[in-house]
């Protein structure tokens, strides 16, 4: 299948070469030219098959004419090597599908970790340790730590993670310059806007591509991008088999650069039937105006209680532009203020028994106050609950669940009062 640029100012790449190059020549992002749909029967057998045999059937369905489906195979089970709980609430037809049980403990494991193995292979061929593939990544949150991570030891890769000095947490920075071998990082004395425009740079400047092979690792890579849609078809199989009425299924999507809404507007392209999408933004709410006036301001970042959010341009939305237009499911923007995302927190411990992270709130709390009465909702879950981001009469639940919450809660937040 060809892959087209948003911006349709250069020659369509097949999907390896848009995995390579990460970004289209003429500054735009890759789309499948087709996006090609699950058949309806195999939405009927869905609520019956594993976590396994849906990321394959999803990911050979897209890319099944590029990479052969043993490689797809040893991908997957080497990529997805966590579970995806899909959490019934407590007396409640809501559904937390929690994608934090990646070896970081954050919603980026499961793409970051695609994309890497993905590259390992499709690489070997072409480049050896005196040729390798630079990849470039800019962390503005902690659980950037997940790119690292991914791809450690994944030759002939060689790594550049790029953060803004005092963006990412003192533990953060620690694990990220531990790791060593080809994961390279690199401060910067600047903002995440900084990072961001020097990868840009980089990745657009043509006679330093034709000197070395560069790619992306951050969602503007497709490869990034297009397994996380499997957490669509995962989490609605799972709610119909526990009881959910599959054709009112509305879901609940964070949004911070895009890339998760991105791949739910690819999902429902496949086919997905869901009802409507919420797409949820914390106080950063730019994007919630562009769904209502069609025109995007880019507004100066505020701080909020989830910094993983804190995104003023999120590097998808020309994805989202075209993804959206002729979609009949319907999008609507949600902004959480941080008294709303607290507030959520408390009333999924209170009432539905259920402990989140605050990031995990925004998307929890935006489907709460717009489900309506007969509809199933699913949110999902992007970060693992630690003791400070929870009430405090939950804490010494928690500490009680899992020693390794404490592992988490030095590797992610250390700094937060939440
Ligand atoms: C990276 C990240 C996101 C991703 O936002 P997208 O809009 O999907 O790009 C959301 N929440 C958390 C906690 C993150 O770390």
């Amino acid at each position: 299948m060809l892959y087209y640029s948003t911006n349709r100012n250069s020659q369509p790449a097949s999907f390896c070469e848009a995995v390579k190059s990460g970004v289209a020549g003429d500054g735009g992002l890759f789309l499948p030219t087709d996006i090609p749909l699950v058949p309806a029967a195999v939405f009927r057998n869905m609520p019956e098959m594993s976590l396994s045999d849906i990321a394959y059937v999803v990911l050979n369905t897209l890319i099944g004419e590029d990479v052969d489906s043993a490689t797809i195979k040893s991908i997957n089970a080497s990529a997805f090597n966590f579970d995806i709980p899909v959490v019934a609430l407590k007396d409640s037809k809501l559904f937390s599908c929690e994608l934090f049980h990646g070896p970081t403990g954050s919603v980026k494991d499961l793409g970051a970790r695609y994309l890497a193995r993905l590259c390992g292979t499709i690489f070997s061929g072409e480049s050896d340790a005196n040729h390798p593939v630079t990849v470039l990544a800019t962390v503005s949150s902690d659980n950037g730590l997940a790119i690292a991570d991914a791809f450690h030891d994944v030759y002939p890769c060689d790594v550049f993670v790029v953060f803004a000095k005092g963006r990412i947490s003192p533990a953060t920075r620690d694990r990220i310059i531990e790791i060593g071998a080809n994961i390279h990082p690199v401060e910067v004395r600047g903002s995440n806007n900084d990072c961001l425009a020097m990868i840009r740079t980089a990745l657009f400047d043509a006679g330093l591509k034709g000197h070395i092979a560069l790619t992306s690792a951050n969602s503007i890579n497709i490869a990034r991008l297009l397994p996380t849609t499997i957490q669509y078809f995962h989490s609605w199989a799972c709610a119909v088999a526990a009881g959910a009425d599959s054709d009112n299924i509305v879901i609940s999507v964070p949004c911070a650069n895009l890339s998760n809404l991105s791949a739910a507007l690819i999902a429902v392209r496949m086919g997905l039937p869901v009802k409507r999408l919420i797409a949820a933004t914390n106080s950063n709410d730019a994007f919630v105006e562009y769904l209502q006036t069609g025109v995007f301001h880019s507004k100066p970042a505020v701080e909020t209680v989830t910094p993983a959010m804190d995104i003023t341009q999120p590097m998808n939305l020309p994805r989202i532009k075209e993804l959206m237009s002729g979609i009949s499911v319907p999008v609507e923007g949600v902004a959480m203020s941080d008294n709303k995302i607290i507030a959520t927190a408390d009333e999924l411990k209170d009432k539905y028994d259920y402990i989140a992270n605050l990031h995990s709130c925004v998307s929890a709390g935006a489907l709460i106050r717009n489900i309506k009465a007969d509809e199933y909702g699913i949110f999902l879950s992007t970060v693992a609950p630690v003791p400070d981001s929870c009430p405090a009469a939950s804490r010494h639940r928690i500490d009680s669940i899992s020693p390794t919450y404490h592992a988490l809660k030095r590797i992610i937040n250390p700094t937060s009062t939440f």
